[in-house]
């Protein structure tokens, strides 16, 4: 199965267009949709989930046309939007059990099995008699995949997850979404780049509403081999280095600042040769010198 975006385009009321003519084809597996804030991630997660529709383009999942089979979508549909409010004076066993009710699994001893399955799934098992108001930021978003898993998706969509979990409760929610990923198709929208280079097989960047680029993280990587390089400078020679390269990224390293650039040849001396990462990838894309805006095709890179 796949899910085929085909053109979709949506402008809200004030003017803003969220999305311009958005194409993108997303099998089974962990995809991550990377972008900064206000790229038009949350309106795409929203008219995938049907929650929004969109002013032009078309939408299948499978057999099933989205836009139109909207019943359909939300049989195998599971969403997890940003910033969900729970309950918080009941236990996250008796809540499920609530939602399952209302996902139509009536039978109390099928319902007693699927709530606890679920509940092992996502490691609530041992804390399922908790309040969900005593519960972490980590354990309350595994909670709410537990909800989404309810249905048995085979969409899941999680928007912007890991924002706020600490370390830890990070690796475990993405590992939870990666092995949901072997089975479905897992959408994982974020701006956080870490997030996409760890499980995600496949990605797309997005910024102001546009693709820029879509590719397997790994191999975009691999494109970028020989034109990332990197060089050590006083604070105060960033902007003549800026005049004069292809600036896509600084980092502060023990008082002075590491700057890397993008150059297809050597940039020259005091440059030294850089391992590419996909924080490469994404400045790179997101200044034009690779993906769909730049002269550097996709092609080129992602392929
Ligand atoms: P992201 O999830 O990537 O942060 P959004 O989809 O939330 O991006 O927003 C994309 C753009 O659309 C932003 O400029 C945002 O301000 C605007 N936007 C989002 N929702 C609405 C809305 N309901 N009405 C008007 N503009 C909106």
């Amino acid at each position: 199965m796949e899910l085929q975006i085909r053109g979709v385009s949506k402008t809200y009321a004030n003017g803003v267009q969220a999305l311009k003519d958005v194409t993108l084809t997303i099998p089974v597996g962990m995809y991550g949709l990377l972008g900064p804030n206000g790229a038009g991630k949350s309106t795409l997660m929203r008219i995938l989930a049907t929650l929004q529709t969109p002013d032009a383009g078309s939408i299948r999942l499978g057999a099933i046309d989205v836009l139109k089979q909207q019943d359909d979508v939300r049989q195998t549909l599971g969403y997890l939007p940003q910033g969900f409010g729970l309950y918080s004076k009941v236990s996250a066993e008796r809540l499920l059990d609530h939602f399952a009710v209302l996902k139509g699994i009536g039978e109390h001893r099928m319902r007693q099995d699927v709530v606890g399955s679920i509940l092992q799934q996502v490691n609530l098992w041992e804390v399922r008699k908790q309040k969900l108001g005593s519960y972490s930021g980590g354990m309350r978003q595994r909670f709410g995949i537990a909800v989404a898993l309810l249905g048995n998706p085979k969409l899941l969509i999680v928007d912007e997850p890991t924002a706020g979990l600490d370390p830890a409760e990070r690796v475990r929610f993405l590992n939870l979404l990666s092995e949901l990923g072997e089975h479905s198709i897992v959408i994982l929208s974020t701006h956080i780049v870490e997030d996409v280079s760890e499980l995600c097989t496949r990605m797309a960047i997005i910024d102001q509403g546009q693709i820029l680029l879509e590719a397997e993280p790994l191999r975009a990587i691999d494109g970028l081999r020989g034109r990332i390089w990197r060089r050590v400078i006083a604070k105060d020679a960033l902007l003549a280095l800026e005049r004069e390269h292809a600036v896509i990224s600084t980092r502060l390293f023990g008082g002075r600042t590491l700057a890397r650039v993008y150059s297809e040849t050597p940039p020259g001396p005091g440059f030294e040769p850089a391992e590419p990462d996909l924080e490469d990838v994404y400045f790179s894309t997101m200044a034009g010198h690779i993906g769909r805006r730049g002269e550097q095709k996709e092609t080129a890179v992602a392929q």
